[in-house]
């Protein structure tokens, strides 16, 4: 032993006797209950985990830098999205339905949440690698995950129950598409784009106003992995994404995704042909260009998983001057959703975990709660005529629009071209080639001959007959010559309306 040795200690911080023996009453007997340092191990290993994430559970993440290369500022008035600006940030990428050991190669959505450190506040966008979404109303969010995740009876996931909540939900044909095409399963996190999917409102210091939506292109361009290709990283891998990323980084690999946003001005939105905060929609590039803002790289690992990536708690109300919220309701409750899961989950202080923190002073009125460990400063009230933070005042803090009318349960205003299946169709007939729609095809009726049983499945296929007829027909042929190959009685039984069976009884 050296003077250098660092020896063990409690986590109180006193040297220990022993790495491997417990205090006992002799060699052959009994542990005694003052063995403090065992009483310490065992209680803190039975409280090693915390509540994993509801959706979004399987995932990891990094650190990096976000660097504005053009000129942005006629539109917003962001201190990170001003010329020149660099500003610390970190990423978290992830699936959606699986748990946390789940395989990172299953098809589904990933989740490419990111927290700027800016100089006027924490700054998180909570986006996926689509720009849609499966619904546009946030009362249908919890029943759409539960869909997703598993059973009451046998705690199996259900396709049927799946494509019954999906096939009786017609806005989610444009994320199905898409979820059950190439980008369904990126080869890496590396090989995706992010987007903000949500429509935002920017404001520059004048108070011009211009609807935005954000997109991370990833430099490293697009990969995906086939189904076969990806059940088997699966059986091989299933932290696959998970290892690609740290060993990229590690190996000064460093992924980078260049920023551009789709800028709408501000009166556009009442008359525009969609409804631009639907979130099921995208915004034509045709009708609204993309415009380059900067530079995401990452190129710092975690060095502790548990509180730098498990406790990083993004949320889509960190919002600083310039940029706000926009009419999207998905969007709206989401501001309440994310930092009441995290309140649940980590606790009422969670901003205070240095990977949440700002890296600027913070002047909060808040106060004490569970594992608080930054003191609260007098006077503890607003107003007070002692000389605490007063509030900042101005167009730019909190951007906004206008609204009146009753208060009422409905759906949106339509637009004139918004429908459920329009967009869908376009992706299916005019950005995808044919050996894409061929492997949508395929991917499509893999899902569906996985324990989709009627009346789930003829809904399914008029559901994709809605989204291009041509699609639909190949769906419900792929389906039955699969079924008839199979079992030939039971897909006779199955459908009696195709062989006529219906007539003989
Ligand atoms: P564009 O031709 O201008 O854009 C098509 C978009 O589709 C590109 O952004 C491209 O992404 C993306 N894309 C290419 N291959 C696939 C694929 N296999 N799966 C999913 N997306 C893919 O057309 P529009 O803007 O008029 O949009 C047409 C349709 O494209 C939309 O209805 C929507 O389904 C889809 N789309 C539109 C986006 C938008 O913001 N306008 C964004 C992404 C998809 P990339 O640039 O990375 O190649």
């Amino acid at each position: 032993m050296t003077d250098e040795q660092i020896y063990t200690t409690t986590d109180a911080g006193a040297p220990v006797a022993s790495d491997e023996h417990s205090l006992t009453v002799g060699a052959g007997g009994p542990i005694v209950l003052h063995d403090h340092y065992l009483i310490e191990q065992m209680a803190q290993f039975n409280r090693e985990r915390i509540p994993e994430r509801q959706p979004h559970a399987k995932g990891s993440g990094a650190f990096g830098v976000f660097e504005v290369t053009a000129d942005v500022s006629a539109y917003t008035c962001a201190s990170v999205f001003q010329p020149g600006v660099t500003t610390e940030m970190a990423a978290r990428f992830s699936t959606v339905a699986g748990e946390r050991g789940s395989p990172d190669t299953w098809r589904d959505p990933r989740g490419f949440a990111l927290k700027f450190y800016t100089s006027e506040g924490v700054y998180d966008m909570v986006g996926n690698n689509t720009p849609v979404f499966f619904i546009k109303d946030p009362l249908k969010f919890q029943h759409f995950i539960r869909s997703q995740k598993r059973r009451a009876d046998n705690n199996l996931r259900d396709h049927d129950m799946q494509w019954d909540f999906w096939s009786l939900s017609p806005e989610s044909a444009h994320q199905v598409t898409w979820l059950m095409g190439d980008r369904g399963i990126p080869r890496t996190w590396r090989h995706m784009n992010g987007y903000s999917s949500h429509t935002y409102l920017w404001a520059n210091s004048e108070g011009v106003k211009h609807w935005v939506k954000y997109h991370f292109i990833t430099d490293q361009g697009h990969e995906f992995f086939t189904q076969d290709e990806a059940d088997q990283m699966a059986a091989i891998d299933t932290d696959y994404h998970t290892r690609d990323l740290f060993e990229h980084i590690a190996d000064g690999e460093f992924p980078s995704w260049t920023l551009k946003v789709q800028l709408m001005p501000f009166d556009d939105a009442a008359a525009y042909r969609f409804n631009p905060f639907d979130l099921t929609k995208v915004w034509p590039h045709g009708d609204y260009p993309l415009h380059e803002v900067g530079r995401m790289t990452l190129n710092q690992n975690p060095t502790d998983h548990h509180t730098q990536i498990e406790q990083l708690a993004f949320e889509p109300n960190n919002l600083v001057p310039g940029i706000g919220l926009s009419p999207d309701r998905m969007l709206l409750a989401r501001g309440f959703a994310y930092s009441d899961a995290h309140r649940a989950r980590i606790g009422g202080n969670y901003r205070q975990i240095p990977v949440n923190a700002s890296k600027y002073p913070v002047h909060s009125y808040s106060k004490d709660g569970a594992m608080r460990v930054i003191n609260a400063v007098d006077p503890v009230y607003a107003p007070n005529s002692k000389g605490g933070p007063a509030a900042a005042t101005g167009f730019q803090i909190e951007p906004g629009w206008a609204a009146s009318g009753e208060i009422v349960r409905s759906a949106y205003v339509d637009h004139p071209e918004d429908d459920d299946f329009g967009q869908a169709g376009t992706m299916v007939r005019e950005v995808l080639d044919d050996a894409a729609r061929e492997r949508l095809t395929d991917n499509i009726v893999g899902h569906l001959l996985n324990g989709v049983s009627e009346p789930v499945l003829a809904r399914a296929f008029e559901y994709w007959r809605r989204v291009d007829p041509d699609l639909g027909s190949a769906v419900e042929a792929g389906v039955r010559a699969k079924e008839n190959e199979l079992d030939p009685k039971a897909a006779e039984q199955s459908n009696p309306a195709r062989t006529g069976a219906q007539h003989k009884a």
